[in-house]
């Protein structure tokens, strides 16, 4: 049986990993799951955030799908995600974004079907900050020519390989010549590899504009790690909130699966998050280990709930509980399975 690592984190973690493993368990996908600790639980043991041991046993599995982990602001341990995308060097951050049917919300309207390449080990995540003076702080913004590269040729394959049109970079290459010149240099030269697609270059602030007066105008957008970290959690507004967006880090030899959004503190342990992303994300991991079947029956059977709108968590103006609507996915796979 496929050993796949499970790391359920802190806050809303547990709950909605555990509600996303009984909807694909019901859908008939078994695996042997091999559960890592990350986050608060480490902590609270005086390990770090990302345990040596959790990043090696990722490593040797080579699949993860993951909760996500606290990180205080401005203070205490570093980022336990950021640590584990550096180790196994987990480099395009890959965030879809689609218009889903029954939600009620500002972009409903519109058509959005777009996808967020992100690369995910450097630029100011990088972490090189210091204090060279007691009322200066400086961080440095870290660029590679290999890393902007790679990231590129993954983004141009990734269009090709989904049927996609159309690759637009998001760059400040107008204020940061150099490091955001570099990454868009490298767009282009790999661009010329790929003619049947359309390659084209946007600024990050009119990007961010546009996403919302004319979402539908985009496909797949890539770009650098800050940007693309901020762009994505606008996108995910865009059809719903952080509840539905959907992510995958790819590296050469792992993958880790995780939602967007954080551990949500001011829900967890209520009982009421919604499962979805951390479910759409667990979707991506069965398309990735070629079991997109599987994927394709759970995937229909949450549209088709959203569609008829009576099964919904509190972030979607429902009154479900996580429960409710896990057990209400079940109900339709079974259903659906026959
Ligand atoms: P967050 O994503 O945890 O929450 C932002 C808002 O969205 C909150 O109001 C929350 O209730 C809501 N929300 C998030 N997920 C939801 C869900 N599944 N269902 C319903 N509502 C949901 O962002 P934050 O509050 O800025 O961060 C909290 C912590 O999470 C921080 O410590 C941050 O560093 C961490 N974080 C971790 C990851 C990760 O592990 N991959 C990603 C982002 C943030």
């Amino acid at each position: 049986m496929r050993r796949i690592a499970v790391i359920p984190g802190d806050g809303v973690g547990p709950e909605l990993i555990s509600s996303t493993l009984s909807m694909l368990e019901a859908a008939g996908f078994t695996a042997d799951w091999h559960y890592l600790e990350a986050g608060q639980p480490s902590l609270d043991k005086g390990k770090p955030a990302m345990p040596p041991e959790t990043i090696e046993a990722v490593r040797e599995i080579g699949i993860a799908l993951k909760g996500p982990t606290t990180t205080p602001i401005g203070k205490g341990h570093t980022s336990a995600n950021v640590a584990l995308r550096k180790a196994l060097d987990l480099f395009a951050n890959v965030r879809p974004t689609r218009s889903l049917p029954g939600l009620k919300g500002y972009f409903m309207e519109a058509k959005i079907d777009l996808i967020i390449v992100r690369e995910n080990t450097e630029d100011l995540y990088a972490g090189i900050e210091f204090q060279p003076h007691p009322d200066i702080a400086q961080a440095v913004k870290v660029i590679t020519r290999p890393g902007s590269h790679r990231l590129h040729r993954y983004a141009f394959d990734m269009v090709r390989k989904q049927g996609r049109k159309k690759l637009t970079a998001v760059h400040k290459a107008n204020i940061m010549k150099l490091t955001d010149g570099m990454f868009l240099e490298e767009f282009y030269k790999v661009a010329e590899e790929y003619p049947d697609i359309e390659a084209n270059d946007i600024i990050v602030d009119n990007c961010c504009m546009q996403l919302v007066t004319h979402p539908e105008k985009f496909d797949v957008l890539v770009t650098e790690n800050l940007y693309g970290d901020i762009v994505s959690d606008l996108c995910a507004g865009l059809v719903g909130g952080l509840g539905f967006a959907a992510g995958a880090n790819i590296g050469e030899k792992c993958a880790v699966f995780e939602a967007v959004h954080g551990s949500a503190p001011d829900i967890a342990g209520k009982g009421i998050a919604n499962p979805t992303a951390i479910l759409f994300s667990s979707l991506m991991m069965l398309r990735h280990i070629g079991e997109g079947e599987i994927a394709d029956l759970i995937g229909k059977s949450v549209l088709e709930m959203f569609a008829e709108g009576k099964v919904l968590t509190s972030d979607m103006g429902g009154t479900a509980s996580t429960q409710e609507f896990t057990d209400e996915i079940i109900r339709r796979i079974q259903a659906a399975k026959g």
